[in-house]
C-alpha cells in the first residue's frame, strides 16, 4: 500500500473540516507552495512544500493535512454531488435514509430490537454457535489491504488459496474485540490503562442507552470476556507472517479447535458447503473456540448484544452516535469534533455500494483518454523496471528469469475494474437506514462466498475507484490504481511528463516494486506462495536494506523519538525503487531528447520537485508519535527526502558535500 488505511471501525468517526475550502487541484508543480529560501540539499521537503505548510495549517479538527487529505476531501464532495444527482434509487435511498436523522430518531432502537431479543433468548451452546455464525461477514483482508481484526468472533476473507491460485478459499481470521487489537487489552502503559478504563465506561454507557438492566455488570462481563479473547489472539507481527496460515479440512475445525459447535456455526454462516479453510490464525481460532465452550453463556450473550449495537451505531439515534464518537473518535484518536454527517454518509454509501458509486465517479472524472495515458505511463514503468532487473548485480540469473516472468504477467488495473458489480440483488428500502446497512453487509458477504463456486477472477479489484490510494495484490500478481488517485494533482493529462512521472509514476513504481520485495518474493507469477529467490539473493537484498534502515534510523522528528528503519524498511525500499523506476521511465518517455525548461526549472528539477510535493503532508505531534510507533510507513516528510538516494538528484540541484541531505555515492542506497 502507498499509504496506510485507518481502521475500518474508526473510519466513520474520524474528523474532517467543516468549512475548509479545498484549494483548486491541478497538475504540474506548485511553484507558489515552495520555499526558495531553503536549500534543496538541506531539506528537500521544506524546499518543495514550505510555503504551502505556512499558509495551510492543519485544520483544528484534523490530525494531519496535506495533498492526499485535500484530494480525499475534494473527492468526497464530488461523490456527494454525484449521489444527490443520481437517478439510481438504491444510491439515493441509501444515502438519504442515512441523512434523515428525524426518522432515525423517531424509531429509536426499535430496528435493532429483534436481534437483541434473539440474543437474549439464547439458551444453550448450540444456539450460541448459531448466533455467532450468523454474525460473520467478509470484513478482514490478510494480504491486500491488510486488516487483521473484526468485532465478530471470526473474520472471513475469500480469495485464491496461498498454494492454489486456481481456486478460492474461505480464510478464517481471529476476531471478537471492541478495541483495535490484543495490545490494547494487555499493554501496561499508562495510556492503554486509561483507555481501558474509558472503554469499560463506554460499554456501560452503551448498555444503558439500549435500556438494559444491570449495565455495569454486563459491561464488566463483556470486558472480562474480551480480555480473555485478546489473550489468545496472535500479535500484529504474527498476523503479518503468511507462514503461520494452515490449510484445514472441515473436520479439522472440530478436531483442532474444539469447543464451538462448528456444524451449527458453519450452517448459520453460509459456509456449510466449504470443504477446506485457510486458518490464518490457527492458534487463536482454537483459543476462541475453547472460550466459546468455557466462558459463561451470559457473558457471551452480553457480548453479542453490545457488538450488535456498536456495529449498528452509525445508523442509530444521535445518543448512540455521540457515545461511539466520544470513545472511538475522542478518547482513542484525540479528535475533538465529529465530521459533518454528509461526509460520514458519503463514506457509508461508498462502503455499501462501492462499485455503483464508483461507476458514476469514473464516468464523470476518469475519461478513457486519462485511463489510456495512465496505462501507457504504467507500461513505461514496467519496461524500465525490466531493464533494472537485467542490470542488477546481486540477483542470480535464475532468479532474474523468474522475476521477468512475474513482471510480464503483472496485471495493472488503472482507474476502475473491467467488470462492474451488479447490485440488483441488494434490497434498499427508503427510510430503513439500519436495514439497508445490514442488508448491504450481508450482500457483500454473499458476494464473497459466491466466489467459492466460481472461477478465480484475477481482475478483481480491492479498492473502489473513488479511493485516494493504491494497492498491490500478491495473490493475483496485480495492482490497483483507483481513478481517485490517478487524477490531479498526482496525475494530469495536461501536465508534462516530468510532473506525471515524478508524482504518479513514482506511486506506480512503488507498487510494482512490492511485487519483488521481501513479501513479493514469496509469491510467484501465478500468485502462488513459493519462494522464488535463492538464499544468496535474499542475503544481498537484506544487506542493501540494512543501509536504508540505518539511513531512516537517523530521522528524529523529536529529540526523544526516531523513526524505526526496520519497521518502515519495506515501504522505504519501495519508495527508492519506485522513484528510480519512475526516473528511468521519464527519461524513456522523452525518447533520448532533453526536456524543456519550464517555470524556470529543468525537466529533472521538475521531476524531483513533483515527487517532493506528492509527499506534502503535515501531522500533529500526537498523530506523528502514533504513526512512528505503529505504522509500516515512514512519515511523509522523510519520504520526500528519498531523492537523496538518486545520483541524478545531485547535479539537478547542485547539492554540495556540506549540505544535510548529501550522501557520499557509496552510501546512496540502490536496492533495485
Ligand atoms: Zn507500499
Amino acid at each position: 500500500m502507498r499509504i496506510s488505511l485507518p481502521l475500518a471501525v474508526l473510519a466513520a468517526f474520524l474528523a474532517a473540516p467543516a468549512c475548509n475550502k479545498a484549494p483548486a487541484l491541478s497538475g504540474g508543480i506548485d511553484v507558489k507552495g515552495m520555499d526558495a529560501a531553503i536549500a534543496p540539499g538541506d531539506d528537500f521537503n521544506q524546499y518543495t512544500n514550505g510555503a504551502w505548510f505556512k499558509s495551510n495549517p492543519i485544520p483544528a479538527d484534523k490530525s494531519s493535512w496535506g495533498l492526499d487529505a485535500v484530494l480525499a476531501d475534494e473527492t468526497r464532495q464530488r461523490v456527494r454531488d454525484l449521489i444527490e444527482a443520481s437517478d439510481s434509487p438504491k444510491i439515493k435511498d441509501f444515502y438519504q435514509s442515512y441523512m434523515d436523522e428525524a426518522a432515525i430518531e423517531a424509531k429509536g432502537i426499535a430496528p435493532l430490537k429483534p436481534a437483541l431479543d434473539a440474543y437474549a433468548a439464547i439458551a444453550d451452546r448450540k444456539a450460541l454457535a448459531k448466533a455467532i455464525g450468523g454474525t460473520l461477514r467478509a470484513d478482514v483482508d490478510a494480504l491486500n489491504n491488510t486488516s487483521f481484526e473484526t468485532g465478530h468472533l471470526f473474520g472471513v476473507w475469500v480469495t485464491q488459496g496461498l498454494e492454489d491460485p486456481d481456486h478460492s478459499y474461505p480464510y478464517l481470521m481471529q476476531g471478537g474485540l471492541g478495541l483495535p487489537d490484543r495490545d490494547y487489552y494487555v499493554s501496561t502503559t499508562p495510556q492503554m490503562t486509561e483507555l481501558r478504563t474509558k472503554y469499560r465506561a463506554h460499554l456501560e454507557a452503551v448498555f444503558k442507552l439500549a435500556g438494559s438492566s444491570d449495565a455495569a455488570a454486563r459491561a464488566a462481563r463483556v470486558f472480562d470476556l474480551e480480555t480473555k479473547l485478546a489473550k489468545v489472539h496472535a500479535t500484529r507481527t504474527e498476523s503479518e507472517d503468511v507462514h503461520h496460515a494452515v490449510l484445514w479440512k472441515r473436520a479439522d475445525l472440530a478436531a483442532k479447535a474444539p469447543g464451538l459447535d462448528w456444524t451449527s456455526l458453519l450452517e448459520a454462516a453460509g459456509l456449510n458447503d466449504a470443504a477446506t479453510f485457510i486458518a490464518w490464525h490457527p492458534k487463536a481460532i482454537a483459543g476462541l473456540s475453547a472460550l466459546a465452550a468455557k466462558e459463561p453463556l451470559d457473558a457471551w450473550k452480553d457480548w453479542l448484544a453490545v457488538h450488535a449495537i456498536e456495529n449498528a451505531a452509525p445508523m442509530l439515534p444521535k445518543a448512540f452516535v455521540e457515545e461511539s464518537f466520544n470513545f472511538y473518535g475522542k478518547a482513542m484518536e484525540g479528535v475533538d469534533q465529529q465530521r459533518p454527517r454528509w461526509q460520514r454518509g458519503v463514506d457509508l454509501t461508498n462502503n455499501a455500494l462501492g462499485d455503483a458509486v464508483g461507476k458514476l465517479y469514473a464516468d464523470k472524472y476518469f475519461p478513457p483518454e486519462t485511463r489510456a495515458k495512465a496505462q501507457a505511463m504504467a507500461a513505461d514503468l514496467v519496461k524500465a523496471f525490466a531493464k533494472r532487473i537485467d542490470a542488477l548485480a546481486w540477483m542470480s540469473p535464475e532468479t532474474k528469469v523468474k522475476a521477468k516472468q512475474k513482471l510480464d504477467t503483472l496485471k495493472i488495473g488503472v482507474g476502475y475494474p473491467d467488470q462492474w458489480r451488479d447490485y440488483s440483488g441488494l434490497e434498499i428500502v427508503k427510510g430503513d437506514a439500519l436495514g439497508n446497512f445490514e442488508r448491504a453487509g450481508l450482500w457483500e458477504y454473499h458476494h464473497q462466498l459466491a466466489k467459492l463456486h466460481q472461477p478465480v477472477d484475477r481482475g478483481e479489484w480491492w479498492m473502489t475507484p473513488q479511493t485516494v490510494n493504491a494497492v498491490n495484490l500478491p495473490l493475483q500478481n496485480a495492482l490497483n490504481f483507483p481513478a481517485a488517485i490517478v487524477q490531479p494533482p498526482y496525475f494530469d493529462v495536461n501536465a508534462d511528463a516530468a510532473h506525471n512521472y515524478g508524482s504518479m509514476g513514482a506511486v506506480i513504481g512503488h507498487e510494482i516494486s512490492h511485487s519483488f520485495d521481501d513479501q513479493g518474493s514469496q509469491f510467484d507469477a501465478q500468485g502462488k506462495m513459493i519462494n522464488w529467490w535463492t538464499p544468496s539473493d535474499f542475503e544481498h537484498f537484506k544487506a542493501a536494506g540494512e543501509a536504508l534502515a540505518a539511513q531512516f534510523n537517523l530521522y528524529k522528528p523529536f529529540p526523544d523519538l526516531a523513526v524505526s528503519g526496520h519497521q518502515t524498511l519495506s515501504e522505504n525500499i519501495a519508495d527508492v525503487a519506485g522513484l528510480m523506476d519512475a526516473y528511468d521511465a521519464y527519461r524513456l518517455s522523452l525518447g533520448g531528447q532533453p526536456d524543456v525548461v519550464k517555470d524556470g526549472f529543468t525537466g529533472d528539477q521538475r521531476f524531483f520537485i513533483s515527487f517532493g510535493q506528492s509527499w506534502r503532508s503535515e501531522e500533529r505531534e500526537a498523530a506523528l508519535r502514533v504513526q512512528i510507533a505503529t505504522d509500516g510507513h515512514a512519515p511523509a516528510m522523510y519520504r520526500a527526502d528519498t531523492v537523496r538516494n538518486l545520483d541524478q538528484w545531485y547535479p539537478a540541484f547542485s547539492v554540495q558535500l556540506s549540505q544535510k541531505l548529501y550522501l557520499a555515492p557509496p552510501n546512496r542506497v540502490h536496492v533495485w
